[in-house]
């Protein structure tokens, strides 16, 4: 898992500087087969190195490092169960953080929702770290790539870290664009065929940006 960890360590320090998150919140993981590597718990990032990384299996029990593993675990091995993601991400940032104590979706503003595979639901609030917000989380981002977790955060997943880790930019920027419209007025939302078109068409757009 070395080039995991690597790479872990790297989106880390990448969550930092794009503002994605806030302290030691937020936790990344990478699956590969049986395994999962995930970051520490309460991680100051900047200290983190590839010796910081965990090693847990797909049922959430420690095998490799000697930090604790993150306390959303739960939430991540769950979504391995239901999806083919091979990564996922957990941010906490400002704008998916405040329209998650305000809505139940975050509506087709932006034709770019398309990556996060249409209107993004606001999964039900329950504890950090417990079996009853990984449950809600991954119910609420059926048929999705990402969701946004009520009075906490938000959450991505995708075939590559890269791809997880450019829906959670695109989320957060989405959030704040539909805020910067809402101060203004009642924002125009977009079809949902349409949004379905430009999923179709994003399959051969760029290179990092996921397709759906
Ligand atoms: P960890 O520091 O345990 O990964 O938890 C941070 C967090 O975001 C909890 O939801
Ligand atoms: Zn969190």
């Amino acid at each position: 898992m070395e080039q995991e960890r690597l790479e872990l360590v790297e989106y880390c320090r990448r969550m930092q500087a794009d503002d994605l998150t806030v302290g030691t919140s937020g936790n990344l993981s990478i699956r590969r087969g049986d395994h999962v590597a995930i970051t520490p718990s309460g991680a100051a990032y900047e200290d983190l190195t590839a010796e910081s990384i965990c090693v847990v299996t797909v049922d959430g029990e420690q095998v490799d490092g000697t930090l604790e593993p993150s306390s959303e675990v739960p939430m991540h091995t769950l979504v391995y169960e239901h999806t083919d993601a091979t990564a996922v991400v957990h941010t906490h940032p400002l704008y998916a953080s405040a329209l998650s104590v305000l809505l139940d979706e975050l509506p087709p503003v932006h034709y770019m929702i398309a990556l996060l595979g249409g209107p993004v639901r606001v999964a039900p609030y329950a504890t950090y770290g417990s079996r009853e917000l990984a449950e809600h989380s991954v119910t609420a981002m059926r048929g999705r790539f990402g969701v946004l977790l009520q009075n906490h955060g938000a959450t991505t997943h995708g075939e590559s870290l890269a791809k997880a880790y450019t829906r959670s930019v695109y989320l957060e920027w989405i959030c704040r664009m539909y805020h910067q419209a809402r101060l203004l007025g009642e924002p125009r939302l977009l079809p949902l065929d349409e949004i379905d078109r430009v999923a179709a068409k994003l399959d051969s757009y760029g290179q990092t940006v996921p397709s759906r």
